[in-house]
């Protein structure tokens, strides 16, 4: 059995649902992907369906 939490990206414009475990963790956050975990320095999406996050 494992326990699986999971959680909203911690990206402000994200909606991206993220299981913990499977989480970009940075600054003790939880992020569905790098993009959002560096903070979109590249303007880029994080490229999940019907997310529109930039950063
Ligand atoms: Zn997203
Ligand atoms: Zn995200
Ligand atoms: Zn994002």
């Amino acid at each position: 059995m494992v326990n699986v939490t999971e959680q909203k990206c911690a990206c402000a414009d994200c909606v991206c649902i993220v299981k913990v475990q499977d989480a970009i963790k940075k600054h003790g956050h939880n992020y569905c992907s790098d993009a959002c975990a560096e903070g979109h320095p590249k303007g880029s999406g994080c490229q999940h369906d019907g997310c529109a996050c930039h950063g």
